[in-house]
């Protein structure tokens, strides 16, 4: 098997790349490096292992035949494409027209990185794939949302019009080692500032929820959809819901931390909850999370502090 991943040297992308090898693919990871790094792949000694710096918003080329496109490029923490609204849109756009116009070209399977954000700010909860969402998209958030609804209607246009096989995966948070430790999402937030005993800083009173995935578990439902007969939209993230409070008392207890949580202003349009219906994951591809949420953020904690000193 011959695989592209855009994106790959991110987070998501480089356990991907990670994975795929182990099974036996061949690699190809495109990436401009923008938010993710060389970092994150250059313990990668495989042979089969290729890696090209390059802006997919541009025309794609790759030589040879491909089997699987992986769509993954796009800033995806809101520091990321808060500070970089113009190119979130574009690589949601025009990234994912020449992502699929390759894979096409090769007659490959596409499969897209969407997001739990498609769901905006929900009115339905748990969030089901057949809800549409609720999302502003003249708001500051709009960016990164309405660039991933893009994504989706693209790839169903290129399914239905040019009969490509292609799959849409709404990832929900996920986090694991590799993420970036600026990169303002809650867990390596609250970690970092655990380790070094200062305040945590949550936004709003706290309440707000999130359903926090493992890197592991995320990786392992993208392979099961990969190779189904499913197209999706698919969620794939772990029910198992907590406040932004909690998430932070429990990397409080597991650093044994003495900080004191502070909050602070709301951002704009911030969802109040957040928890995957799994209900299609489970019944069609046999999948669901296995890593719990303590033993994901002590294998996190644990991979921030080993690589604390070459920070
Ligand atoms: P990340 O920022 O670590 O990875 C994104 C990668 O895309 C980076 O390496 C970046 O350099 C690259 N990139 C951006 N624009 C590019 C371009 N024009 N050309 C080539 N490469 C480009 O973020 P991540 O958390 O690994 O997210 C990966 C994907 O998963 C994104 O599409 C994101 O929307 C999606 N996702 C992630 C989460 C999550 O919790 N981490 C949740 C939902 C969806």
């Amino acid at each position: 098997m011959r695989v592209l991943i855009t994106g790959g040297a991110g987070f998501i992308g480089s356990h991907l790349c990670d994975h795929l090898l182990s099974n036996g693919a061949e690699v190809i990871c495109m990436d401009n490096l923008l938010t993710g790094t060389v970092q994150n792949i250059q313990h990668i000694r495989d042979g089969r292992f290729r890696f090209i710096e390059y802006d997919v918003t541009n025309y794609i080329y790759v030589d040879g035949p491909l089997d699987f496109v992986l769509h993954f490029a796009s800033p995806a923490s809101p520091i990321d494409y808060l500070r970089l609204p113009i190119h979130t849109l574009k690589v949601g756009a025009l990234g994912t027209h020449k992502a699929l116009g390759l894979a096409r070209s090769k007659k490959a399977r596409f499969l897209l990185a969407s997001t739990s954000e498609v769901y905006g700010d929900p009115q339905i909860h748990p969030q089901p794939e057949s809800y549409w969402g609720n999302v502003n998209p003249i708001g500051l958030r709009g960016v990164y949302d309405e660039a991933k609804r893009y994504a989706e209607a693209l790839t169903m246009a290129y399914r239905r019009y040019h009969g490509l096989d292609t799959k849409i995966v709404r990832i929900f948070n996920t986090f694991g080692p590799r993420m970036r430790r600026d990169d303002g999402r809650a867990v390596p937030t609250f970690i970092l500032q655990a380790l070094k005993g200062e305040p945590l800083t949550v936004f709003g009173d706290g309440s707000q929820t999130r359903s926090f995935g493992y890197i592991t578990d995320l990786v392992r439902g993208i392979e099961r959809l990969m190779h189904s007969d499913l197209g999706g939209p698919v969620n794939i993230g772990n029910p198992q819901e907590m406040s932004v409070t909690q998430m932070a008392d429990e990397i409080k207890r597991i650093t044994g931390s003495r900080s004191e949580i502070v909050t602070k202003p709301l951002p704009e349009d911030d969802p109040k909850v957040r928890q995957p219906d799994i209900t299609l994951a489970r019944e069609r591809l046999g999948w669901q999370p296995e890593v719990d949420v303590r033993e994901a953020l002590r294998l996190t904690i644990e991979w921030f502090m080993a690589t604390e000193a070459g920070s």
